[in-house]
Parts: structure tokens; sequence; C-alpha cells
């Protein structure tokens, strides 16, 4: 099975905040209120998944 990875489309990010209090161990904002990955390769875990779902932008995704 090929492993799925995090993607947060940066365009479509209104920097809300929501993926970093939900899961700060992997989503962060940078200076300019976009959401980036603390580490790109980091497990899909339930929190990750939680994040994507309430994300109101619907840009976190796996693929
Ligand atoms: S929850 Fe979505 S819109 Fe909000 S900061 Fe994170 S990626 Fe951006």
């Amino acid at each position: 099975m090929t492993r799925k990875y995090i993607y947060i489309d940066v365009y479509l990010c209104n920097g809300c905040g929501s993926c970093s209090e939900i899961c700060p161990e992997v989503f962060a904002l940078d200076d300019v209120e976009k959401a980036y990955l603390l580490d790109c390769d980091a497990e899909i875990t339930a929190k990750v998944e939680e994040a994507a779902i309430y994300c109101a932008q619907k840009c976190i995704y796996f693929e």
C-alpha cells in the first residue's frame, strides 16, 4: 500500500489557526498567517484527521 502524506493548499488557507490548535505537533502558522507542516513526513494520526475535518477552508488533504 502506498503511504499517504499531508498537504495544505496555502492558497485557500485563511490563517484561522484551527489546525494548529487541534494538532500543534504537526501544524503551525507562519508569519503571513498561512498554515505549514512542522514535519512534512508526519503520520496521519486521528488528530491530523480531526484538523482536516475542522479546517473551514477544507484545504488540508491527504494524497
Ligand atoms: S485550519 Fe485550514 S484554513 Fe485554518 S489555518 Fe489551518 S489550514 Fe489554514
